[in-house]
């Protein structure tokens, strides 16, 4: 597949990729199942990726974290190797001056188009509107600073909180929220730093539930990460670890045998990851998941809505079955946050509010995540949704499911309820009549189940006739 994908790639660095084939792919994303086989197949030929020609690199290498963190893109020149055709490499430089760039060869092979009509290239290749801030975006829009009651801990809810164990990750991505941290200087917490979050958290028993996030916990040492997570288990209030990371989808062979049975002995532990684009799904991620939950780590995803990307109910629709047949549940979508280098990702908040409206009702409810806005002046986790609460009174609230059908629920019989008003004659039809109790529901003429009920019905007289 990987050998596949980078002769697709190749031949479409030259003539953009058709808006037909792109969708057929979606249409059909990978069998994740026949995992295994396929992999070791590929691993057995060369990857042609360019700089790699120089010299051939073996499957132990590519198959190996360290090899693909050591051999990150970390230059615009070395892109350069990569996708001679990059537009404005100088400006592309300044980008990366400002905010660090890092791509490992495992996801810089995803790519399939050199140029912003690649969801992965927009993601991993710096661009030049992050030299451009708009006026709203800041440096820290949750103000994590200032809920830092010591260095590297971020309290910002009562019953949880979240450790920045390290600046490092494998990539960096050009939309995260932590530009400011992420990759600056890649440093690890000290042990003292270490000490300091271990006696807040013990002064705060009301913290049950830690995160380790970063900056990419996994791009630890697997003995370094074990040293956090037995400290912290040595503090009996902390009831679960949650782990931050986006190993899974930019450097899915860290997820090895070693890092799994050691993760499963501070249970309860939960991972949560950051795939964004179904292009992401690849026989490699998909192992990296199954392998986490094979061993109890239950998975959740956290995908960011980003423009040119995945805002597009279509995409999301894809990531979110897919994701689910590796035994991921779609755990959050959010919108972009109000950081600055961003502002070319950014998508209106009605876009977020679209996309849910499309995915309920069609999707499994497993498959759909909590969208959400982290609010700028540190206000927090926000969820949004749709309207579903079309009106109210005492007796009856009005709802309105996915399809438009508006109903009445009505509310539980009590003794003081005013009573019900009489209205002038002619008043009739309209929501007002269901908030009243006048009717049980409004529906649409048109709606799928309506017609798949009378088909049913259609066929169930054929049965009976014969
Ligand atoms: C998102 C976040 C959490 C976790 O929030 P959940 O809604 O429980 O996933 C905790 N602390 C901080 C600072 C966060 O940003
Ligand atoms: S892996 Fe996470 S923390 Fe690291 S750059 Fe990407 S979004 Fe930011």
């Amino acid at each position: 597949m990987r050998h596949v994908r980078t002769t697709e790639r190749r031949s479409a660095i030259a003539p953009s990729m058709s808006a037909r084939e792109s969708e057929a792919e979606l249409d059909h994303p990978p069998p994740l199942r026949a995992v295994s086989n396929s992999a070791a197949a590929e691993l057995n030929s060369p990857i042609p990726l360019p700089p790699l020609e120089k010299e051939p690199i073996s499957q132990a290498q590519w198959a190996d974290w360290r090899w693909q963190l050591r051999h990150r893109i970390r230059s615009v020149d070395q892109l350069l190797e990569y996708f001679p055709g990059l537009v404005n490499p100088e400006a592309l430089g300044r980008a990366s001056e400002r905010f660090p760039l890092a791509v490992t060869p495992y996801y810089a092979s995803l790519i399939r188009v050199a140029g912003p009509a690649d969801p992965i290239f927009l993601m991993a290749v710096p661009q030049i509107g992050e030299l451009f801030d708009g006026p709203f975006l800041t440096e820290d829009p949750l103000s994590e600073e200032e809920d830092m009651p010591v260095p590297g801990l971020v309290h910002r809810y009562p019953d949880r909180a979240l450790l920045i164990a390290t600046s490092a990750c494998a990539v960096y991505c050009r939309h995260c929220t932590r530009k400011r941290v992420t990759g600056h200087r890649e440093g690890v917490m000290t042990r003292a730093e270490l000490d300091r979050v271990v006696a807040y958290l013990r002064r705060h028993p009301e913290i049950r539930d830690l995160i380790i996030s970063g900056g990419d916990p996994l791009t630890l040492a697997t003995g370094v990460l074990q040293e956090i997570l037995a400290l912290l288990r040595g503090i009996p209030s902390l009831e679960i670890i949650r782990i931050g990371t986006r190993a899974p989808v930019t450097m899915p062979m860290r997820i090895t045998d070693e890092l799994v049975q050691m993760l499963r002995r501070y249970h309860p532990v939960y991972v949560n990851t950051h795939f964004n684009h179904p292009v992401e799904l690849t026989p490699e991620s998909a192992e990296a998941c199954l392998r986490l939950a094979d061993a109890g780590i239950p998975l959740g995803n956290q995908s960011v809505l980003l423009k040119g990307v995945n805002d597009s109910a279509e995409v999301l629709e894809t990531l979110f079955r897919a994701l689910l047949r590796i035994r991921v549940r779609p755990y959050y979508l959010f919108q972009c946050d109000l950081v600055q280098g961003v502002e070319h990702f950014r998508t209106p908040i009605s876009r977020g509010l679209e996309i849910m409206e499309y995915l309920r009702g069609r999707l499994s409810g497993l498959a759909i995540p909590t969208f959400v806005v982290d609010a700028p002046h540190g206000g927090g986790k926000i969820p949004l949704l749709p309207n579903y609460i079309l009106s109210m009174s005492p007796s009856h609230t009005v709802l309105r499911n996915f399809e438009g059908m508006i109903v009445s629920y009505p509310e539980p019989i009590a003794g003081d309820q005013p009573d019900p008003w009489t209205p002038r004659v002619g008043t009739v039809g309209g929501v007002w009549e269901v908030a009243t109790g006048r009717r049980t529901h409004l529906q649409p003429e048109r709606m799928a189940r309506q017609e798949r009920r009378l088909a049913g019905r259609r066929l169930g007289r054929a049965d009976a006739d014969q």
